[in-house]
């Protein structure tokens, strides 16, 4: 058993399954609460400089998406969670249904640098992408887009410093596995877009043809820098 096996193992000992927002036991999210999410019925178009659309199951203006948001960034980090955050996903997908077809594309995880890597044990957006990867039947590429300098989290900082924050902090690794490929960018939340947009950015940088992302909850477009800039 590898470390991370063992810590997931412990996690779930001392961690039973409990609901992220009304602490009742059974799973993540119990159907009460899942009930109050809203996931998105339909799919609400968005493109940035860099970004053909952008999927998301929950509009974060929902009160208990932001409380279910906020549980999932802070400690304890449990790994399996990711099932529950991908099933939210798929969800919005059955919900909406407009027959998008994604066989051709490959998804990729936006990064976690080394040392926040290691603090958490994994990284959530890679875990979200392992499950659509079976999903959507979509190749998952690790590692070829990579954190190579450490963040202050973006939501400390005003829109100016964003940018500046994200300067050099994404490489990509593996050019060849880049050039010419559809990519979906995978992550949990689309906060200020920022660090998609910049993740999208070096990716086209390295000749990717197209790329779209998912994530699970998106913040309201006027907290959006991106959109704000344009
Ligand atoms: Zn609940």
């Amino acid at each position: 058993m590898g470390i991370n096996q063992i810590k997931a193992f412990l996690l779930d000992i001392f961690f039973p399954k409990i609901c992220l927002n009304c602490q009742r036991e059974g799973d993540y999210l119990c159907p009460d609460c899942l009930s109050t999410l809203e996931i998105l019925n339909f799919h609400q178009k968005h493109s940035t400089r860099n970004l053909t659309d952008l999927y998301f199951a929950l509009p974060y203006q929902n009160i208990n998406t932001k409380r279910l948001i906020q549980k999932f960034k802070y400690q304890p980090f449990i790994r399996e969670l990711a099932k529950t955050l991908a099933s939210l996903i798929i969800a919005h997908f059955q919900l909406s249904d407009n027959g998008e077809n994604f066989s051709d594309f490959t998804l990729i995880p936006v990064p976690l640098g080394k040392k926040r890597l290691r603090w958490r044990g994994f990284n959530q957006a890679e875990e979200i992408g392992k499950k659509l990867s079976l999903y959507f039947k979509m190749p998952l590429l690790r590692g070829a887009l990579i954190k190579i300098k450490e963040t202050q989290p973006q939501v400390e900082l005003a829109a100016e410093a964003r940018k500046e924050n994200l300067n050099g902090v994404f490489s990509v690794k593996n050019k060849e596995a880049i050039a010419n490929k559809k990519i979906i960018l995978v992550d949990d939340v689309y906060t200020t877009g920022s660090t998609m947009e910049e993740c999208a950015r070096i990716l086209k940088k390295a000749r990717a043809k197209e790329i779209i992302g998912i994530v699970v909850a998106r913040a309201k477009p006027e907290e959006d820098y991106f959109q704000n800039a344009n």
